[in-house]
């Protein structure tokens, strides 16, 4: 199970939603789970800011790849930015991978955290933006 912040490994942080009844199975859901206290936490208060509605995370995924664009210019410039791929050793492989994932989950958590801190007009907003989105779709 993957965090549902940051896509580290998932260590039994959970949530609910304890807006609903028990008995309302969008109480919970599987995809709730998380690495950390900081990353339950900063979902948890995104939940509670937005009364409880998910807001879609595609936006917020494309900018933390944008977000790893400087730290892997940095690194590939720290080894020699004309070597070809094929000529890096695998340490070195491994280390730009690593470069680039922590900057991605970093941006995530960072993001959710700074969501979390906004007012409920924002999340108006951004909640009627997402269902105008899915309902510019074909209407079955
Ligand atoms: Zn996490």
């Amino acid at each position: 199970m993957k965090c549902a912040v940051c896509s580290r490994t998932a260590k039994g942080f959970g949530y609910f939603n304890p807006r609903l009844p028990r008995s309302d199975p969008r109480r919970y859901s599987d995809r709730w789970v998380f690495c950390s206290m900081r990353c339950q936490n900063a979902f948890s208060r995104l939940m509670e800011k937005s009364g409880g509605h998910m807001i879609d995370p595609s936006d917020m995924e494309l900018a933390a790849m944008a977000s790893c664009l400087a730290p892997l210019g940095d690194y590939v410039g720290s080894i020699g930015m004309q070597r070809p791929l094929a000529d890096y050793r695998k340490e070195e492989v491994l280390m730009l991978v690593e470069v680039v994932v922590t900057a991605y989950q970093e941006h995530m958590l960072v993001e959710h955290e700074r969501i979390a801190e906004k007012d409920r007009a924002f999340f108006e907003e951004r909640l009627s933006r997402q269902s105008q989105r899915a309902s510019t779709g074909v209407p079955f």
